[in-house]
């Protein structure tokens, strides 16, 4: 890592000395350009989310036999979306700014088995992997059916085997409850910011926790090495991984068809602006490719951070990516914000993709847990802090008419705009944990 000279940075990119003030800031990104420009940058493309649409499909006959609670959507694993007019009042009262578009909300909050965005990527690359394992093993070919997978003689051959990750806790879950259903040794390193309930969880599910005094970074470092010893163990990195990141981006498509059931058009003059938390980048980042290859240039996505975590927008702006960490600038990586703790981006998302996302912002803990209560008084929806990160996006880009306007936009082009905000979590926090996040709303 490159030693950091935090006042000449400052002096290069003045806008880092608001991130360091800790200071709620929306940046828009002058890298970013058409698809056709940014899309060679990503080094993946339709074929490879294709590809994990299809594995997904594949699988989709197992996943009704290992968890019924899939059987409603026929063991695919989607979410609603969901119009959220009441709280578009709240806030457009609450920020003084009025958006005129249509407000949705992509409830991931509410996947099946983790309960958060997890459950497409982390979930995805545990099926990917005991599929190669499988398939080299002559047990099973990509044309069977692959409910047979639920059985003790798959679960005792995946048992030979063993997976690793580092986690804030969501990736965790979703890695650990899925490995550990297919039979997996499954070892989830658990980060100092953990809570207690999804570790319980965990352990409950027969997956070994390793808790870490330290953040993020040192249990995905911790999970890394241990991984290394056993050469029957599988590593699943969140820094780098492309497979997690194509687990997520199988969403742009299955939001195209939702949008095509709803009526909802997305064209020139019917823009639609997406708003993602963004932790290490990977879900947003594998989500936001995805919807670009679904919507083209008439998609426009912004990812959230905690103001306290600004990591993807510091290296993206500085274009220093994972060669600098929020630390570096003295900022202390502390927030209520689960999976959104993360002080050092992934260079692979960020390189990727700071061509295709037109802006980041950032936000306080207070802000997320008042935006949490609203939600839950207007919408009676309950969201986890994190999940609440991109709520603030449809204002913070309504408020930008010079932005707009060198867009192409007026007043009237805005009305026509769908914003829809990505709720990443939430769906499994603990009545008693809920009313906790519910009291420290200030609303
Ligand atoms: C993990 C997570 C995110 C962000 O995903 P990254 O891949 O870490 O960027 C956002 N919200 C919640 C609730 C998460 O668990």
């Amino acid at each position: 890592m490159k030693n950091i000279d935090v006042s000449q940075l400052t002096v290069q990119f003045p806008l880092v000395r608001s991130l360091i003030a800790l200071e709620p800031l929306t940046w828009f990104n002058p890298k970013a350009t058409s698809l056709a420009v940014g899309l060679p940058y990503v080094g993946l493309d339709q074929r490879d989310v294709a590809d994990a649409s299809a594995r997904l499909a594949r699988f989709a006959p197992y996943l009704c036999e290992a968890f019924p609670e899939t059987r409603v959507t026929q063991g695919i694993l989607e979410s609603e979306v969901a119009a959220i007019p009441a709280i578009q009042g709240a806030l457009n009262e609450r920020y003084g700014v009025e958006v005129s578009g249509r407000l949705l909300l992509k409830k991931d909050s509410h996947l099946p088995i983790s309960g958060s965005i997890k459950a497409r990527g982390g979930i995805y690359e545990v099926l990917a992997h005991a599929e190669q394992l499988a398939i080299k093993a002559g047990l099973l070919r990509t044309e069977d059916d692959y409910s047979k997978l639920f059985s003790d003689e798959f679960r005792q051959f995946f048992g030979q085997y063993s997976i690793a990750v580092g986690s804030t806790g969501n990736l965790g879950m979703s890695i650990g409850i899925m490995s550990a259903k297919l039979g997996f040794t499954v070892t989830v390193h658990m980060s100092a910011d953990a809570r207690e309930w999804k570790k319980r969880k965990l352990r409950e599910h027969g997956v070994i926790v390793v808790e870490y005094a330290e953040d993020y970074g040192v249990a995905v470092e911790q999970g890394r090495k241990e991984a290394e010893r056993d050469p029957n163990c599988f590593f699943i990195d969140d820094e780098n991984s492309r497979t997690l990141f194509l687990g997520y981006s199988v969403a742009g498509e299955r939001v195209k068809q939702q949008f095509d059931e709803m009526g909802i058009k997305v064209d020139t003059e019917h823009p639609l602006f997406v708003y993602l938390p963004c932790g290490v980048g990977g879900g947003p980042g594998g989500v936001a490719f995805g919807l670009k290859l679904a919507f083209g240039d008439n998609v426009h996505c912004f990812f959230a951070e905690p103001t306290h975590s600004p990591c993807m927008l510091l290296g993206v702006h500085t274009g220093l990516h994972d060669q600098i960490a929020v630390q570096d600038l003295g900022i202390d990586n502390l927030t209520a914000a689960d999976g959104l703790a993360v002080g050092r981006a992934s260079g692979f998302v960020g390189r990727a993709m700071e061509r295709l996302l037109d802006g980041f912002f950032t936000l306080s803990d207070q802000e997320m847990y008042d935006l949490l209560g609203l939600l839950a008084r207007e919408e009676q929806i309950k969201l986890e802090p994190s999940a609440l990160a991109g709520m603030p996006g449809p204002w913070r880009v309504t408020a930008d008419r010079a932005w707009q306007l060198a867009q192409g936009w007026d007043e009237a082009a805005m009305t026509q705009a769908t914003h829809l905000v990505w709720a990443t979590g939430g769906g499994m926090v603990p009545a008693a944990e809920m009313e906790k996040y519910l009291a420290t709303a200030k609303i």
